[in-house]
């Protein structure tokens, strides 16, 4: 292909992607991938001058508008911001500037100062105040044009319809971000789920499209916010000559500004800026995608001016992307301890969210049903923070011919077993029980645990091995095993296999909660397991209690009651309990139920992060003593998270539901006063 082809090709293609993405608000491939195909026509045109044309994408902003909103004309164009990859891309930026500002400062030693924010990912919008009311708000469209959303500005409650200022100004035209907080845009794809409607993409797409509703109630009930950074057009007000002057001007009237906006002295600072945000990206209660560093001094802005699209004295630090594409070479289905068969996406390996990702969660059946996904299809990868890395779409334009349709097994993979599936209609499941290898194996694992009978040293390696060979049938026979035994096994050295029995043994003593929670009886974890042992205090009364009895307990409802009751009757689960104690197993007599009232009772608490004085076995148990719950995940019912050193993603859900988060000492303290109040 020549030049003018490539060039033409790309035009049409981010054409199209602009439409899909500004009008339509559902984006046809990451934006990664837009930026790549932005970055190469750039360049083409950039080395090839004579193709420059004034319609090509990388001279113009957004798209046009849809036609059901009345447009508005914007007398100072809102454009867009030029983009730096990388660190050195930042750097040529500040380089240029400096030249620019001080052409004749061969020093070098000269500073810009930046007023440094973060690039909120949501759409741009400009409100205009006159005599300090709210008369109108348009979107950006595509910066010459945009259209008149009024009426749904007016249901964001953040934004003041009226200044709080004594003589407002005849004009004052506010830029800024309207967008849509993480948490908010959780609720509300769950709901867009529930209601069998396709989820929105990013919160950005969600904002835009809650926005440019034609009905503004539509909009009121979506969790918008806005932060403002910029001024447009004013009259009788004379404005600080400098960006930060500004916001805080902003904010004295009742403006929102981001909190996390500073000024800072040069590029390096710049930069340590991008990494401390960039660090706390996850934590934050809303999306950005970069910062931006914008020169502080209007009177250097001034001199700086403008390119086509954007101005001259900013720029927008992007972070990596968190959304990938890349090809599903695979969908392999996993057997889990209970049967659920879980699909995972086998994929080309694709860098997102800083890593090299391979395999990413498909959930269930239902969900490759609803994604309609194909091994061979081009898919969308998202990864944020230490989650596990989840296929969120399907670029269709990229299907392959050959692309069928996903069949979910109708028998499980590993033991031919037929495969139900729930009367939720999501959870596939095994019917091969114990006789199913994977079950067996899962369901071992699980048992050795370290929250259950804690056998150090006998791993997943091992525990298959050890199924493999024909060792081990059932947990039961985990105490059966011979030293001897151990060294027939693959790479087992003398010393462990010695230390592994010595393990062991060990396990034999042990408490009935834990004895419980190794079963793997269905829903019983360690919370319920507790509650069981505690309340019953004895294995013998467990087994021999009514459905009745079984509920009368807290976090036990007709479900959880049946499961216990059907996993013991099955003979083959008495046969491994025989065993398993005629072994040795033992564990405590409880003498009571330690049914201690404190203010902690009822109270829901999550633990994550790396506690520095206590375990977080211990402070779990410390908890759970004086009547708290611990559960293992974040959700709108956890009242406290406690969050130790190097929290994983559960502390930055919990920010942004707004939960309260305490710290280690905290904890302590809390623990000391519930006990004294007892
Ligand atoms: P942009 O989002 O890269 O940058 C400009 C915008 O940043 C402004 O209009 C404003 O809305 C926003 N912004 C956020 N915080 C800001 C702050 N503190 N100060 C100033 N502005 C701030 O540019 P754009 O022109 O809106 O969009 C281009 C980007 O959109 C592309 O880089 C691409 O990632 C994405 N895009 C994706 C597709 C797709 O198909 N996936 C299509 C078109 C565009």
């Amino acid at each position: 292909m020549n030049i003018a082809e490539q060039i033409k090709q790309l035009r049409h293609q981010l054409r199209e992607y602009n439409h899909h993405y500004y009008v339509l608000d559902n984006p046809l491939v990451p934006d990664a991938e837009y930026d790549r195909l932005f970055r190469q026509l750039l360049k083409l045109e950039q080395e090839h001058p004579e193709y420059l044309s004034a319609d090509s994408p990388t001279q113009r902003v957004g798209d046009k508008p849809l036609s059901h909103f009345e447009s508005v004309r914007h007398e100072i164009p809102m454009l867009s911001l030029a983009n730096a990859m990388d660190n050195e891309e930042a750097r040529a930026f500040d380089r240029r500037l400096r030249q620019k500002l001080e052409p004749a400062d061969d020093s070098n030693q000269f500073n810009i100062e930046y007023n440094v924010e973060p690039k909120l990912d949501g759409l741009a919008i400009s409100l205009l105040y006159e005599e300090g009311v709210l008369v109108r708000a348009a979107t950006r469209g595509d910066g010459e044009t945009g259209e008149d959303v009024t009426q749904n500005v007016r249901t964001i409650d953040s934004i003041p319809l009226r200044l709080l200022s004594e003589k407002p100004p005849v004009i004052l035209e506010v830029r800024g971000e309207v967008f849509m907080p993480k948490s908010g845009f959780e609720q509300l794809n769950n709901l867009q789920l529930q209601q069998g409607k396709k989820p929105f993409a990013n919160p950005r797409n969600a904002a835009a499209g809650s926005l440019r509703q034609l009905d503004p109630a539509v909009t009121a009930s979506r969790p918008l916010d806005m932060f403002c950074y910029a001024i447009g057009r004013v009259e009788g007000l004379e404005l600080p000559m400098t960006q930060s002057d500004r916001l805080a001007l902003l904010k004295s009237i009742g403006l929102k500004v981001c909190p996390e906006i500073d000024v800072v002295l040069g590029i390096d600072a710049c930069l340590a800026y991008k990494d401390n945000i960039g660090g706390r990206r996850n934590s934050l209660p809303y999306e950005i995608d970069g910062v931006v560093y914008k020169v502080n001094s209007i009177t250097q802005q001034e001199i700086l001016g403008f390119v086509s699209r954007a101005p001259r004295w900013a720029i927008a630090h992007k972070f990596p992307a968190q959304e990938e594409m890349t090809v599903l070479e695979a969908i392999d289905v996993q057997v889990g301890r209970t049967g659920a068969l879980t699909p995972v996406a086998r994929l080309k390996p694709v860098f997102v969210g800083g890593v090299t990702v391979n395999n990413a969660s498909l959930h269930n059946a239902a969900e490759i049903k609803r994604l309609d996904v194909r091994v061979g299809d081009t898919v969308i990868v998202h990864r944020a923070g230490d989650v596990i890395p989840k296929v969120t779409g399907v670029v269709l334009e990229r299907r392959p011919q050959s692309a069928v349709p996903y069949d979910f097994p109708e028998n499980c993979p590993v033991c031919g077993s037929d495969v139900v599936i729930d009367e939720g209609g999501v959870i596939a499941r095994c019917c091969g029980g114990l006789f199913c290898d994977a079950q067996r194996k899962q369901s071992i694992k699980h048992f050795v645990s370290r929250n259950a009978m804690d056998i150090d040293g006998l791993g997943d390696k091992v525990v298959e091995l050890l199924v493999d060979t024909g060792l081990i049938h059932d947990v039961g026979d985990i105490y059966r095993l011979q030293y001897d035994d151990l060294l027939k096994l693959d790479r087992m050295a003398e010393k462990s296999a010695s230390k592994l029995i010595g393990a062991i043994n060990h396990s034999k003593e042990t408490t009935l909660a834990r004895f419980l929670y190794a079963l793997g009886i269905p829903q019983v974890g360690e919370t319920t397991a507790r509650i069981l042992a505690n309340h019953f205090t004895s294995l013998d009364a467990i087994q021999a209690a009514s459905s009745e009895e079984l509920q009368l307990l807290e976090d036990v409802g007709p479900v959880v009651a049946n499961d216990v009751q059907v996993f013991f009757r099955q003979t083959h689960n008495q046969e491994v309990i025989d065993k398993l104690i005629n072994a040795g197993v033992h564990w405590p007599a409880i003498e009571r139920a330690p049914e201690q009232h404190s203010e902690l009772q009822g109270k829901v608490f999550v633990i994550t992060g790396t506690l520095s004085e206590m375990s977080r076995n211990d402070a779990k148990s410390a908890l759970l003593a004086l009547g708290a719950k611990v559960s293992g995940s974040v959700s709108a019912k956890t009242d406290i998270v406690v969050v130790g050193e190097n929290p994983g993603s559960k502390a930055d859900k919990a920010t942004s539901l707004g939960l309260e988060i305490i710290d280690e000492a905290q904890l302590k303290q809390i623990l000391k006063l519930a006990t004294d109040n007892v």
